[in-house]
């Protein structure tokens, strides 16, 4: 027997959507940071309690929301990103689809405080659908997440122990940090202080959380076809501590996991590599954002490129070319 066919109410059509970008607690705080960054802040803090599941707290200095669309940024598909195709097309910011807030606020306690720069005080919103109080704060935004799936009774049975989901925070606040070194960040749990990076240069911040052992160990990887530029450090093929991968990829200040460029990258190591040592880089792809396309998944971890050869072969050939200055080929035959 079939139910008639019905639309679905507002609140369900969110935890829904909240399945695709809310995965666990690590996932809200990837969108809270995206958004403090998108809002041009230059200092963020981040407060964690019970591995991110009872509380997630994300303090920045941006540019902050004004009262009267506090509630729309709780709205789903409401963004002040993009307002057409073409914005969408060359994107670039790294939010845009105007729906995390409102996938956020839908499996859990959402309280969104911010004071724009010019305004007389902070207002604080805790339903789109309610009215918005006035509320103390300097300038900028904090956006408090309370009890992640509350009400979503079976998600919550998915979530690890708190060390394990703190760690998965942790992570995603590094993969932020690596690619904004201009900005500062604060880190605690539980009340203490687990990380302070000060805002610095990209090498430094890449020192500060990957260890100073890895800036040393590695080349420097730089090279600019106008149009698409890779920065970056890899480790040397002969580096003497290298057993453990460290492989991070960013196109556009945005972490990805992209299987294209995971291979140029390999494919550079291929045959030059020493014993048990493994391929490691952290590297910065910039491209003009019409020749890329990150709206493939809600979680926007995955980019497609437009053309996908010319990215590969670039980014192939810049570490190949690291990989063979002199003091890399130095290490090789020292080595062998
Ligand atoms: P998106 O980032 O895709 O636009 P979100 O749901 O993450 O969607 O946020 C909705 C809107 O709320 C954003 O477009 C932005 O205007 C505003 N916003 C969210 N967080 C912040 C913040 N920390 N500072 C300033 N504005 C914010
Ligand atoms: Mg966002």
């Amino acid at each position: 027997m079939r139910n008639p066919i019905r639309p679905l109410p507002d609140l369900l059509i969110s935890q829904i959507a909240a399945g695709e970008v809310v995965e666990r607690p690590a996932s809200v705080l990837k969108e809270l940071l995206e958004n403090a960054l998108d809002a041009g802040s230059t200092a963020l803090r981040i407060d964690l309690e019970e591995g991110g599941v009872a509380l997630i707290r994300v303090t920045d200095d941006g540019g902050g929301i004004p009262k009267d669309e506090l509630p729309l940024a709780l709205t789903r598909h409401a963004t002040s990103k993009i307002a057409n195709l073409l914005d969408l097309e060359r994107v670039a910011t790294l939010g845009f689809r105007g729906e995390a807030l409102a996938s956020v606020a839908a499996v859990s306690r959402l309280t969104l405080t911010s004071r724009e720069r010019s305004a007389p005080h902070a207002w604080k919103l805790t339903d789109a659908a309610g009215e918005a109080e006035p509320a103390a704060l300097l300038a900028g935004t904090v956006v408090e997440m309370r009890d992640l799936y509350y009400n979503t009774p079976a998600r919550r049975k998915f979530l690890k122990a708190a060390a394990t989901e703190a760690a998965h925070c942790l992570e995603a606040v590094k993969r932020v940090a690596l690619s904004h070194a201009d900005v500062a960040f604060t880190v605690t749990r539980d009340g203490r202080e687990i990380l302070r990076l000060a805002r610095g240069e990209p090498k430094q911040r890449i020192a500060d959380l990957l260890g100073a052992a890895f800036l040393t160990e590695s080349v420097e990887v730089d090279a600019d076809a106008g149009a698409l530029r890779v920065t970056g450090l890899a480790l040397r093929p002969t580096a003497v501590d290298g057993t453990k991968e460290v492989q991070y990829c960013f196109v556009n200040g945005r972490y990805v996991r992209d299987k294209l460029l995971q291979h140029a990258l390999r494919e550079a190591y291929r045959d030059i590599l020493h014993g048990s040592r493994q391929p490691s880089w952290c590297v910065f792809l910039d491209i003009d954002p019409a020749a890329v396309d990150v709206n493939v998944h809600p979680a926007k971890t995955e980019v497609r490129f437009r053309d996908s050869r010319a990215v590969h072969q670039f980014v192939f050939h810049a570490l190949r070319q690291a990989l063979a200055t002199p003091i890399a080929q130095a290490a090789v035959q020292a080595a062998a």
